[in-house]
């Protein structure tokens, strides 16, 4: 198998498995709350201190961490909770047109809840947000407590939204910044001290870690604000999300992050490399392989591509042996859906059924990317061959 799907998720890291494996062993299986008794302190203790050690990594402090069980869960718990703790006296959402489905369709949800406006943010060709259009928003929403949720790096395109000018216009306007930073860290180290974020979102399964534990580093800096949980029945996490500790997925985050923090520039080097070896190798084959955005350097490794003339379900129904997608794995539009993203790009509805993503990572080889290419590219043709017929 080729697996061209790192934006969905990623293999474990050896040094991540080795850390699961010495947790397994560490009988700490107790309740990291029971702090009371010894077993309930060891696990807690282990929670302290991986806590302790994501936060340094970050640039935040340790009461900035939110364990959530991954980025959906992390963008519903911040969405949620402004729109809980603003509501009654009326708040505004600005959201991008590219966002990922965790984020869009929570905005969506939210803009039935009442008393909470919620506005769309176009994009430009290339992906990257329209800072005049955000900035006659904000402007309309003056007066009114006011999140702008954008993403940091975008999941099917390669595409980054000028965060630091984004952050200049929230603090200038007065409002809350939330950024989904589920692709961004992959590729970029974050600072958290550095006040650009009010929020910002990590997943362990994109770098080499374990599924089911979400980053929502949420708290004091100069954007701080104060959310409604829509959580009830503990006070784990400040009480914004109650529930039993993930210890295991959470002493292993640390790992992640430590062995993320020290193989990024690695990884993102092989990354860029692959998708450029995929896309020379595809350009060479085939004359009807387009890319919807060109390759990014900063955002390495994403390629959003199409063929024309070909249907991307047929194609994709072809290629089990190539692992790729129609968007971001988690809304189904891996494969029998179609994603919003070719649309917010402007792109013919003709060519937005048919978009394709390839992710790049670890679990691939420079030659097996250009193998994946090769392909691919024999399956188009065999597609052309059999319309001919
Ligand atoms: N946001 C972005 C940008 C993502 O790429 C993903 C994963 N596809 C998510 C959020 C959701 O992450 P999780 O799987 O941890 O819920």
């Amino acid at each position: 198998l080729l697996y061209l799907d790192h934006c969905g998720s990623t293999p474990l890291a050896k040094e991540v498995e080795d850390s699961i494996l010495n947790f397994l062993k560490s009988e700490s299986f107790g309740n990291p709350s029971a702090v009371h008794h010894e077993v309930g302190k060891r696990a807690n203790e282990l929670v302290s201190a991986s806590r302790e050690a994501i936060a340094h990594a970050l640039g935040a402090k340790s009461n900035e961490i939110i364990f959530t069980s991954g980025a959906t869960e992390a963008n519903n718990l911040l969405l949620w909770g402004f729109a809980l703790r603003y509501r009654a006296q009326g708040c505004h959402i600005i959201f991008g047109a590219t966002e990922h489905k965790s984020v869009f369709d929570t905005c969506s949800a939210l803009s039935d809840l009442g008393g909470v406006a919620v506005t769309e943010c176009g994009v430009d060709a290339s992906g990257e947000i329209d800072l005049d259009e955000l900035e006659r928003q904000l402007a309309l929403t003056q007066g009114q407590s006011v999140l702008v949720a954008l993403m940091h790096m975008n999941n099917e395109i390669p595409a980054r939204h000028p965060v630091e000018s984004v952050s200049r216009l929230c603090t200038r306007y007065g409002a809350f910044f939330h950024c989904d930073g589920v692709q961004g860290y992959v590729r970029e180290r974050l600072d958290f001290a550095s006040g650009l974020y009010g929020s910002y979102v990590i997943s362990t399964h994109k770098i080499y870690g374990p599924k089911g534990l979400g980053l929502l580093v949420f708290g004091s800096g100069p954007l701080s604000t104060r959310i409604t949980s829509a959580y009830h029945g503990g006070s784990q996490e400040a009480g914004l999300r109650p529930g039993t500790l993930n210890t295991l997925a959470i002493v292993a985050g640390a790992a992640t992050v430590a062995l993320h923090e020290s193989k990024r520039a690695q990884r993102v080097q092989h990354m860029a490399h692959c998708a450029e070896a995929f896309v020379n190798t595809l350009s060479g084959l085939i004359s009807s392989f387009k890319l919807t955005t060109p390759l990014n350097s900063k955002v390495a490794g994403i390629v959003n591509f199409y063929f024309e003339d070909i249907d991307a379900p047929t194609l994709l129904a072809s290629l089990k042996e190539v692992c790729i997608n129609r968007g971001a794995s988690c809304t189904g539009s891996g494969g029998e859906q179609y994603s919003h993203v070719p649309k917010a790009l402007g792109l013919p509805v003709e060519v937005q059924a048919n978009v394709l993503r390839a992710s790049f990572g670890d679990a691939v080889s420079m030659e097996d990317s250009k193998i994946a290419a090769a392909r691919i590219a024999e399956r188009v043709r065999q597609l052309v061959d059999e319309r001919i017929k």
